[in-house]
């Protein structure tokens, strides 16, 4: 279940060469091309899946396996705090249609969020 014209099935495939820093069987997580704060990371499901409304609809049991990406980005690179955030909708600022989880951390983060 994988979609030529989405740039993280690409990413996930191999098709575009990535650095993972974790992957299991469900998930892969990568550096963002633009990060917002001294570390950015995504959590990515394999699977092609719209965003967080799709996947909570259709795939429900993703969520687990996200959560624990997270979890163990953050292990791995040793953030004692981090922000996690799905943008879900245009409106949001949700711009690759392939539900993913922001990692953000190594900076203070001010809330609200613009
Ligand atoms: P969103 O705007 O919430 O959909 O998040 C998508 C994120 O994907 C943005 O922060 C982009 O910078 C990031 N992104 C887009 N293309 C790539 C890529 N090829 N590799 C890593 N991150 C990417």
């Amino acid at each position: 279940m994988s979609n030529d014209s989405c740039i993280f099935c690409r990413i996930v495939s191999g098709d575009i060469a990535t650095d993972f820093i974790i992957e299991d069987d469900d998930v892969v997580a990568f550096k963002d091309v633009t990060p917002k704060a001294p570390t950015h990371v995504l959590v990515v499901p394999k699977r092609h899946i719209a965003d967080w409304n799709e996947l909570a609809q259709s795939a429900p049991e993703l969520a687990g396996p996200m959560v624990q990406g997270v979890a163990r980005v953050a292990s791995t690179l040793g953030l004692p705090y981090y922000r996690v955030v799905a943008n879900t909708g245009e409106k949001a600022g949700q711009s690759v249609f392939h539900a993913h989880l922001h990692v953000m951390g190594g900076r203070p983060m001010l809330w609200p969020p613009g």
